[in-house]
């Protein structure tokens, strides 16, 4: 029978976001892709030391593949690394979040491509590989990556204004001590008066909220000496996030 357009090899770019073995030699692996979005490709024989897809089907690697269509999942004919980010799987901590924004992007639907969370993904990845190995320069990573997923998502939190009433909150920019009421359910801060609509709201204090926004409004992860952050704000950013992101 002759080729069809249909199973003609196509090459893609991609970050395995996760990877499961596959009977006794193969392994399934979950890509994120510019062109495709989030998609399932198997690695046949990538369970065997000395195969070429071994390496390439490690979570964490940013390679080019060359993909056909299979009956059920798509097949990695070839793959090349870009950036195997080494560093991270020698590091429990770098293991951690690169495994959470991994699980994060995994959380997305199948075949909706979406350049900019790919290249997110790709500009974290490679911060929290190079990172010094202390634990604020690669949480400082993460946040921002939260930051932005949840802006691409469109559920980027409301600061500034009350989420309920829309009324502004002025608060001076010389004031660092005030704390905000913060719903993650109804995703934005709240005014004293739409405090109590929500019983799970947290107390932030104003600098973590201000740090909250520049993270958002940062093109890249701050250093360390940009954005510093107290352990308080580490605390709220740690809670704003999770609770956000549990939320939607
Ligand atoms: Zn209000």
């Amino acid at each position: 029978m002759p080729r069809t357009a249909a199973s003609a090899p196509y090459p893609t770019r991609g970050v395995v976001l996760r990877s499961r073995p596959l009977g006794e030699k193969d392994r399934v692996m979950t890509i994120l892709s510019p062109e495709r979005g989030k998609f399932a490709a198997v690695a046949r024989g990538a369970r065997g030391p000395k195969s070429n897809l071994a390496p390439v089907s490690q979570a964490f690697t940013l390679a080019r593949f060359l993909i056909v269509h299979g009956r059920s999942l798509d097949i990695v004919t070839q793959a090349q690394i870009e950036n195997a980010h080494t560093h991270i799987a020698t590091d429990v901590l770098k293991t951690a979040w690169a495994s959470y924004l991994c699980e994060l992007c995994d959380t997305v639907p199948e075949h909706l491509p979406d350049e900019m969370l790919f290249e997110l993904l790709c500009v974290a990845l490679a911060r929290i590989d190079v990172a010094a190995e202390t634990a604020l320069a690669v949480e400082m990573v993460g946040r921002w990556f939260e930051a932005h997923f949840m802006d691409l998502l469109g559920h980027a939190p409301t600061l500034g204004r009350c989420v309920a009433c829309g009324e502004k909150i002025n608060i001076a920019a010389t004031d660092t001590t005030q704390r905000l009421a913060f719903s993650p359910v109804l995703g934005g801060t709240l005014c004293q008066s739409c405090g109590p609509r929500d019983p799970q709201r947290l107390s932030l204090a104003v600098q973590s909220l201000r740090a909250l926004r520049r993270l958002e409004r940062a093109v890249e992860p701050p250093a360390l000496e940009e954005l510093a952050l107290s352990t308080a704000a580490r605390h709220d950013l740690r809670q704003c996030g999770i609770y956000s992101i549990a939320a939607f």
